[in-house]
């Protein structure tokens, strides 16, 4: 349908990018990418007239994209080439053809687009040799300037390599550390890289994802004020096990756990004040990282002061009530295994713990003010100890 309404209104379409290279691969992608010779907005709104979707326009770049009840979404783009006024900008936009468009995409497999149109449908216009890196498993970028005009393309050529396990061919190598070393990645918005890391940590390989960034020193430029160590990523792989784990039994609140602020409080969790500072301020995180960066820095210290025989009390005085994403960071800080043990103990018993009685109960008892909270508070802590089973029994006995 889509090939056919190009053509009623007498404009080439084309479905390009991912869609394409994963066609090729033989890998499922719902993201259809559209682009039009001709008038890609008109376009959009002529296909969503007659699909009957919701089409949101995206004027400054020639784009829109059509949203079906279903959810599944189309993007429709006008062929274009892009000129980057300043390294790392966003691109000026001009209208353009399908081979144009092709050349100013990321890599080589990125660039290739079936056209759509009845006449034509199904052939596939490759103009760079890119199913020929796609058979050989090559990333290659189409022009030398590619990563200093979009750095974030840094980023996406690691991710490509780990998702599809192919290699980053040697001239594209050389350019991508030059760009490192010359400190374009620090030229980006927080919130483009942002984007890309979020992307990077969604996939499934993150591990070695982290590890090649870390060797080719992207995280000294993507975070400043803190080294990038090897230890770091046993520790994130330590955590993102853990975390499955704590989103299976112990998440009832159910709360939406965000890879990115793991990551983050895991990284820079015992770099000095002034990294937190700057990961919140470049990449548009929540006022509470900072607390909570100084909070998980504070309990890894106590940690170290910990009974030799802990109870669950005495996490519950060192934790007291954290969020959900530093309970599930401090598992990459515990130090034996021992203290993992009793630590998911812990948490089992935090997250199932539910009191019979309520403040209410022991103001009927005659007490009030702050010594309410007290009880409350203390009975809480006996019950995780497993010290009381009937709490209600127990206050009538403490109250006597
Ligand atoms: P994924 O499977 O992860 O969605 P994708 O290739 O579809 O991968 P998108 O980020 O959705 O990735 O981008 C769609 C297409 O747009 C890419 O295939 C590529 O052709 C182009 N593209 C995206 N980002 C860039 C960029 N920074 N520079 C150049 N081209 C890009």
């Amino acid at each position: 349908l889509l090939g056919i309404y190009g053509a009623e209104l007498n404009f080439p379409v084309y479905v390009v990018g991912g869609f394409v290279r994963d066609l090729l691969l033989g890998k499922k992608n719902y993201d259809i990418d559209i682009v039009i010779e001709g008038d890609g907005l008109k376009y959009a709104k002529y296909v969503s007239k007659y699909l009957r979707t919701t089409f949101v326009e995206h004027k400054e770049f020639h784009t829109g994209s059509l949203f079906f009840k279903d959810g599944f979404r189309i993007d429709i783009a006008t062929a274009r080439v892009e000129y980057y006024e300043k390294p790392a900008d966003l691109p000026k936009v001009e209208i353009s053809t399908i081979k144009k468009d092709l050349y100013r995409r990321d890599f080589s497999i990125n660039a290739m687009a079936i056209k759509l149109n009845p006449e034509e449908f199904g052939v596939l216009f490759d103009f760079f040799g890119c199913q020929n890196d796609l058979e050989n498993g090559i990333i290659r970028i189409l022009y030398n300037l590619s990563f200093i005009e979009d750095p974030t393309r840094i980023l996406r050529a690691i991710r490509f390599e780990r998702r599809f396990n192919f290699k980053i061919e040697e001239r594209t190598l050389e350019l991508m550390k030059e760009a490192i070393n010359n400190n374009y990645i620090e030229k980006v918005t927080g919130m483009r890289l942002r984007e890309e890391l979020e992307k990077i940590l969604s996939e499934k390989n993150v591990i070695d994802s982290i590890i090649e960034m870390g060797e080719l020193s992207i995280f000294d430029h993507l975070f400043w004020h803190s080294k990038y160590k090897k230890e770091k990523v046993e520790r994130f792989k330590k955590i993102l096990k853990f975390k499955k784990w704590f989103e299976n039994k112990c998440n009832i609140k159910n709360k939406k756990i965000k890879d990115f602020h793991i990551f983050l409080y895991s990284y820079l969790a015992c770099e000095n004040g002034e990294a937190a500072i700057y990961a919140t301020e470049r990449y548009g995180l929540p006022k509470k990282f900072i607390n909570n960066l100084n909070r998980l820095n504070i309990i890894i210290e106590k940690f170290k002061t910990l009974p030799f025989k802990w109870k669950n009390s005495d996490f519950y005085n060192i934790l007291g009530d954290i969020d959900d994403e530093l309970k599930i960071v401090i598992s990459g800080f515990l130090t034996s295994k021992e203290m993992e043990e009793k630590y998911i103990k812990y948490l089992k018993a935090i997250s199932n713990l539910e009191l019979k009685i309520t403040g209410k109960d022991i103001i009927k008892k005659g007490i009030s003010g702050k010594k309410v909270g007290e009880i409350l508070e203390y009975i809480k802590i006996k019950k995780l100890d497993g010290e009381i089973q009937d709490e209600k029994e127990f206050l009538e006995r403490l109250v006597i």
